[in-house]
């Protein structure tokens, strides 16, 4: 697979346009995320303030995002990350089913992370508390665990989690009816409270304590300082200059994730502003005798 010059975390408005604006500027690009995971853009019924496409539906704008792409030749790799490590020089960007990529710069796109991580959540992250399936199910062959699925399209790792484990029990947290074919997976519609460890892995809900031997959260987006160690955040938001800098060099964020107003129209413009600045860094470090 090689090494990228720039990977690109998020297929909103924020990173497709980094993708556009780095392609532009003959970038090896790697663009993560999904072709169907624009939810944001395609749920908006009609986007009144977005320069030349008066009154269009967000549906229509997903798609003409798309088209964009497609014809530009960006191929859009499927894959959620996990954790992204700074190596100094590049970084190391960790995907489901723990498939690893390099980059010498990343951008991260990845919106705005709805609400808090449940008490007990942080504190447990990597001791019983896990927001990957399929890279830790390994670990859980003949124990229980516990889903926190917010969408449809996290139930195949659960799936795949009980295909290992003994048990799990799966909490839907959205209304659609969930499609599961193992009889070893429990479905529940009870509201997550908080996680705590004591001795076992205990997740309180609205409805009693669930008991397993670990718990996983598969929210849409990780928060940015789960993702990135070492990212300087401000609350839910990744701390930026007005280039898109993080505090790590070779990092920048674009979009949501680095602040209101929350608008396609700022996103898209952070993501062109966050490629820019990724090209003269890596022109930069070029120069200054780097790879
Ligand atoms: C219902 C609704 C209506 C709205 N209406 C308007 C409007 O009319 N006008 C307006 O300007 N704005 C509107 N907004 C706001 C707008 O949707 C956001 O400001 C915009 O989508 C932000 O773009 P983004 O690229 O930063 O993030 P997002 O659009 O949230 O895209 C982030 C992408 O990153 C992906 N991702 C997240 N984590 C990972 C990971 N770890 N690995 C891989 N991929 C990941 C997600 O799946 C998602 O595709 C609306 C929002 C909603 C919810």
């Amino acid at each position: 697979m090689g090494r990228y010059e720039i990977a690109i975390i998020g297929t909103g408005p924020a990173g497709l346009e980094a993708a556009i604006t780095a392609t532009v500027r003959n970038k090896k690009v790697l663009l993560l995320g999904s072709r169907e995971s624009s939810l944001k853009v395609s749920k908006a019924h009609k986007i009144a303030n977005y320069l030349g496409l008066p009154e269009i539906a967000g549906a229509d704008l997903a798609a003409a995002y798309l088209k964009h792409i497609d014809a530009m030749g960006i191929q859009i790799t499927e894959d959620k990350i996990n954790a992204i490590y700074s190596m100094g020089d590049y970084f190391v960007l960790q995907g489901n089913e723990n498939v690893m990529y390099e980059a010498d710069a990343v951008i991260l796109a990845t919106g705005v992370v709805a609400g808090k991580p449940f008490p007990g959540e942080d504190e447990n992250l990597g001791r019983g508390v896990s927001y990957c399936a399929t890279c830790d199910a390994a670990l859980y062959r003949g124990k229980s665990a516990v889903v926190i699925g917010y969408a449809p399209k996290e139930e195949p790792e659960a799936e795949f989690l009980a295909e290992i484990a003994d048990k799990v029990t799966y909490l839907a947290m959205y209304p659609e009816e969930t499609s599961f074919t193992r009889e070893n997976v429990e479905v529940l519609r009870v509201k997550p409270l908080s996680i705590v460890r004591d001795g076992r892995m205990k997740l309180v809900t609205d409805q009693g304590e669930i008991e397993s031997d670990g718990v996983f959260v598969l929210r849409e987006a990780i928060s940015p300082k789960q993702l990135v160690p070492g990212l300087a955040t401000d609350g839910p938001h990744v701390t930026v200059d007005l280039q898109m800098k993080t505090n790590l060099p070779g990092c920048f964020a674009c979009g949501d994730i680095a602040g209101t107003p929350y608008q396609y129209i700022k996103a898209a413009g952070q993501g062109n502003v966050a490629a820019l600045s990724a090209v003269s860094y890596l022109d930069m470090k070029k120069r200054s005798g780097g790879k």
